[in-house]
Formats: structure tokens, C-alpha cells, sequence
């Protein structure tokens, strides 16, 4: 199964994927992920990609769409996979139906007022967890694998409220878009722990 997770910044999608993974077997691509790898490499697409992420604007689209595309000819993705972040606008989900068949999207609905708080108080492990700072009670590594914590460079006040910005003028009209398609299925993202949401979303699985 090919699953598509679409929600605001700080909707949960990194935490949903995470248990996806666990549970289903399924790939997790990641675009913000691929971006953040290719800045740490210093590569070119990764100093390209940093000046629009530091901004909270999309890279563009030619440069995304590109990248997913190669990713999706691994054979890798052959057991199912799951897009985090990409498409993010409607010319890469057009782009995306070029190359790939996707059953679903997931949207994890939240409300907006949330998103702020639970962004900027996110820190992250390399691994794939997150957490947040009113949680962590001053602990600084991952209950998972030990590795040290960080906070996103782009989860700041400043940089979110472009993000979110961006999400509502460009992301959120996929909803629509996936909606016509008759492969949209939305949780509620705002209310309960991360294991209630995934609840929600094995009741969509299965
Ligand atoms: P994320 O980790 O999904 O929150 O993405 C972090 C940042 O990476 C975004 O704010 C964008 O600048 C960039 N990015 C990630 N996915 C895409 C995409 N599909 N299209 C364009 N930019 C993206």
C-alpha cells in the first residue's frame, strides 16, 4: 500500500510515520528529511534547499519532484511506502500521479491554534523520534536509541509562521484534490496521545 500523509507543520506526521513503520512495514520517505540530509552533506540541492526551508517557503518544485521520483524507482518501495511531506502544492500532486500509485491520504487534521506550541517546542533525534519540551521533564537524549536531542533549525516562531502560511494558500487545497479522488480519510490529529491518533488510523487500515 502507497500512503500519502498530508497535515499541517507539527500536525504529527513524523509521529504517525514512526509507528506506521513499526506496525505495517512501510517505507517512510521523508522530504524534509532528504533536504535536512543533503544540508548536513553539504551538498548542492542541500544549499539550495537551506535558503528556502530557513525562509519556511517550498523548495521549488522542479528540484522536490525530481528528487521523489528517482526515490520511488528503488526497489526499496516495492512492500509500500509512505510520503511525509511531498506533494505539498497541487503541480506535485499532479507530477506524482505521473509516476506513482497511491491508495490513500492520510490527512491528520489539527487545529490550527495548536501548531505553534507544539512546533516550537519540538525536539527532534536523528533516528526519527520527536518529542516535546513539556514532556521531556529536562531530559535531553532519545528514550528510544540514546541519541542526542535538537530542536529543527526552521521549528522557530519566525520561520513557522510562513510555514503554516504556506501550508494553508498551498498544502491544504489537497485535501480537495485527494478528497475528488475518493482516497482521502482524515483523524483527528488534535485531541489525545499520539498512540490515540494512531488508534484512529488503524481503524483506517484495516
Ligand atoms: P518538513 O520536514 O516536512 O516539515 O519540511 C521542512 C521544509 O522542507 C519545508 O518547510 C520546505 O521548506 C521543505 N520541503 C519539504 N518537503 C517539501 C516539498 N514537498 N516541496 C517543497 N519543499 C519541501
Amino acid at each position: 500500500m502507497n500512503i500519502i500523509l498530508l497535515g499541517a507543520p507539527g500536525a504529527g506526521k513524523g509521529t504517525q510515520a514512526s509507528k506506521i513503520k513499526q506496525r505495517y512495514n512501510l517505507l517512510h520517505i521523508s522530504t524534509g528529511d532528504i533536504f535536512r540530509a543533503n544540508i548536513k552533506k553539504g551538498t548542492e540541492i542541500g544549499k539550495l534547499a537551506k535558503s528556502f526551508m530557513d525562509a519556511g517557503k517550498l523548495v521549488p518544485d522542479e528540484v522536490t519532484c525530481e528528487i521523489v521520483r528517482d526515490r520511488l524507482t528503488w526497489d526499496d518501495v516495492k512492500g509500500g511506502y509512505m510520503l511525509d511531506g511531498f506533494p505539498r502544492n497541487l503541480f506535485q500532486a499532479k507530477e506524482l500521479d505521473k509516476f506513482a500509485e497511491i491508495d490513500l491520504c492520510l490527512n491528520i487534521a489539527v487545529d490550527e491554534g495548536l501548531l505553534t506550541d507544539r512546533i516550537c517546542g519540538r525536539r527532534v533525534c536523528a533516528c526519527g523520534e520527536s518529542y516535546h519540551v513539556s514532556t521531556l521533564n529536562g531530559v535531553t537524549t532519545c528514550a528510544k536509541c540514546g541519541g542526542k536531542l535538537y530542536q529543527r533549525a526552521d521549528d522557530n516562531p519566525e520561520t513557522v509562521k510562513s510555514r503554516l502560511d504556506t501550508y494553508n494558500t498551498q498544502t491544504a487545497p489537497l485535501i480537495d484534490y485527494y478528497m475528488s479522488q475518493g482516497k482521502l480519510k482524515t483523524v483527528d490529529g488534535g485531541t489525545g496521545a499520539p498512540d490515540d491518533i494512531f488508534a484512529q488510523i488503524i481503524n483506517i487500515l484495516e
